[in-house]
């Protein structure tokens, strides 16, 4: 991944690959043109990777950027007195910039197949509006020819880019200068949110990012990387074709990427590389004539069946390969087993957050005020006019049968779900209706009843994602600052990681932990927010009685100086951790007390055992 490498080794690496491409590559049979084309859909293709890779969004639109891109580009060179190509270019940049705004604004309103359908859709608008309305501008479907090659204009001289070579030069600078950008995106805050976005949105929005800002963020840089490179395939060919516009070229993107890889960022490069190759050596060397669309889609099945994670993937886990076998192995059981069992609470482990924004010490008197609150799901009421109140520093539970209502009650409170009636009032303010980001920004937040991890990244990724929801608040491009620079970020994600017990798996990618270490992640993950009030949902759930002694510990540790409500089924744990309970029965609060009261409550037994009154459901005894 370029963020785990050390500081400009991928930036060296590529430049010198830049110098010596052009006199390598012709002695693979590569032509010069072919050359300058793989540099042009690559930089397509880096925009692309970002926005598909990096954030999980699978546009079939970027030719409507690339063709309004070079389209604006050529017609200010073409048809007007404008002679600066470099400037024309930068116009036709800001110019695909605006337009993939205007799109994403409607596109990103949708998710997943729905999202690629619209960025279809509104391509193939492009390409109408192109070839009708527009044609005086555009030559329709002549395009515009007379586009100058590149040059620069110095003011006392100006440079010419007009042979094969020079242009090589222009092409490979901007694609370097195209390639720095998105490193420094991909590792920097920003970056980091987009990966969080594309391995669980709904968990990302949930630690307080705004979600729908930074896929729109990230939709214009990619509309503006194919708006550049639409301006470059103009001057490389001396002609601005109406068949950027193509459904066909959004495709090729695509087809490209997944053969070179995505999530790399040079994937596009290599697959561009090959796809041109390919094409050209089965038209011209092997000439196959019509038929060499099928073996290159033969070919382009066969590469993505077998190399997953494309070209890219396929060095990398080579290198990891070779790397391993000179290695010693790594201690993987040891670790393993380590991580299997949670430490057991002790004095040692505990860790208190180094900064607490909201913080609440000291205040007293509530710091949730619920009343009345209602929610219907059609028919079905799950909750029925709650009033309920929880005083700072309190840490309370809830209990009730399944289907009582309680998750349901949870997620109104962090704003998930908008209530059909009454009223949330949290430290002060009225956030009844709030979305659940500027709830965690507030600085209220839940950890979840089912994991909601990130699980392609690290514990300390996934931790600084939940941490930076409040060192960054809920929406900054911060594009190009580097993610370990911004301040506080270390010390909370490493207190965090200490009050959870994961410090030794900080850089433990989340899939290859055990179930009991992604439990407490996810409780690591509500921590990291710095909350003022915290929610458990269920946070022993599927634990062995072993990891739930010591899960148990570990929220008495966390408890200190904090606000939390806690949900769960195993009152014996309940009991010892709460200092009140309330009970909830068919969406409504059946009692309220202390541990002691609730066992001994004639409701309570009835609304367990069904007004049997045996002593089965707590082992402390429901005497
Ligand atoms: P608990 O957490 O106490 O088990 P829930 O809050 O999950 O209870 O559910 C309470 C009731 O609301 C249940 O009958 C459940 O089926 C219903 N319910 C919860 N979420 C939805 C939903 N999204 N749509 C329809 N019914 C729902």
């Amino acid at each position: 991944m370029p963020t785990r490498q050390r500081p400009f080794v991928v930036e060296i690496l590529t430049l010198l690959a830049l110098v010596a491409a052009p006199f390598v590559l012709p002695h693979l049979g590569f032509s010069p043109t072919t050359i300058n084309r793989i540099l042009i859909w690559a930089l397509v293709g880096i925009g692309f990777d970002l926005l598909f890779g990096f954030t999980g969004l699978l546009s079939f639109g970027q030719a409507a950027f690339f063709g309004t891109g070079g389209m604006f580009a050529a017609w200010l060179l073409t048809q007007t007195s404008f002679t600066n190509t470099l400037v024309a270019l930068l116009l036709g940049t800001v110019v695909a910039g605006v337009v993939g705004y205007l799109v994403g604004l409607i596109a990103l309103r949708r998710t997943g197949i729905y999202f690629a359908m619209i960025t279809v859709a509104i391509a193939e608008v492009f390409f109408f509006v192109e070839f009708n309305p527009l044609s005086a501008y555009t030559g329709g479907e002549n395009g515009l020819p007379g586009v100058p090659t590149p040059n620069l204009m110095l003011g006392f001289t100006t440079i010419e880019f007009d042979s094969n070579m020079s242009m090589y030069v222009f092409f490979a600078f901007w694609y370097f200068v195209g390639l720095v950008l998105a490193l420094r995106l991909v590792r920097s805050p920003v970056g980091l949110l987009l990966r969080a976005i594309r391995d669980n949105p709904l968990r990302a929005q949930a630690l307080g990012h705004d979600i729908h800002g930074y896929k729109l963020a990230v939709f214009v840089v990619a509309a503006m990387y194919s708006g550049f490179a639409g301006g470059l395939l103009g001057m490389m060919q001396g002609f601005m074709p109406p068949d950027a516009f193509m459904f066909a070229t959004s495709g090729e993107i695509v087809m490209q990427t997944a053969i070179g890889g995505a999530g790399w960022l040079f994937g596009p490069l290599l697959g561009a590389t090959t796809w041109l190759f390919l094409s050209d050596f089965f038209q011209t060397t092997l000439n196959l004539g019509g038929t060499w669309k099928l073996v290159l889609g033969v070919v382009f099945v066969l590469l993505v069946v077998f190399l997953r994670r494309g070209l890219v993937g396929a060095i990398v886990d080579l290198y990891h390969l070779v790397r391993r076998g000179k290695a010693p192995a790594e201690p993987e059981a040891a670790t393993t087993q380590a991580a299997a069992a949670p430490a057991a609470h002790s004095s040692a482990t505990v860790v208190a957050m180094p900064v607490r924004r909201k913080a609440t010490a000291g205040k007293s008197g509530p710091i949730l005020q619920v009343t009345g609150l209602t929610k219907r799901y059609g028919g079905l009421v799950a909750n029925l006019d709650i009033d309920f109140s929880v005083d700072h520093g309190e840490m309370r539970g809830i209990i009730g049968p399944n289907g009582a209502g309680k998750s349901t009650f949870f997620k109104m409170l962090t704003c998930e779900v908008v209530p059909t009636a009454g009223r949330i009032v949290f430290d002060g303010r009225d956030i009844t209706g709030l979305g659940v980001a500027d709830a965690c920004q507030l600085g209220l937040t839940k950890s979840y009843q089912i994991n909601q991890l990130f699980d392609r990244l690290t514990v300390r990724q996934n931790l600084a994602i939940a941490a930076l929801g409040e060192l960054r608040g809920k929406f900054k491009l911060d594009m190009f600052e580097s993610l370990p620079k911004v301040p506080g970020l270390d010390p909370q994600v490493e207190s965090t990681a200490a009050l959870v017990h994961l410090v030794d798996r900080l850089d433990t990618p989340v899939a290859e932990l055990a179930y009991g270490e992604k439990r407490r992640l996810e409780i690591g993950l509500a921590l990291a927010t710095s909350p003022s009030l915290l929610l458990l949902d269920e946070p022993l759930a599927g634990m062995s009685p072993q990891e739930r002694v010591a899960t148990v510990g570990l929220l008495k540790s966390i408890a200190q100086g904090r606000t939390m409500i806690v949900i769960d089924h195993d009152m014996d744990s309940l009991f010892e951790l709460v200092e009140r309970v309330t009970v909830l029965q068919e969406g409504r609060v059946l009692v309220e007390g202390t541990p002691e009261e609730i066992k001994s409550n004639a409701k309570v037994q009835e609304a367990y055992l069904g007004g049997v009154g045996e002593e089965l459901a707590f082992h402390g005894g429901l005497a």
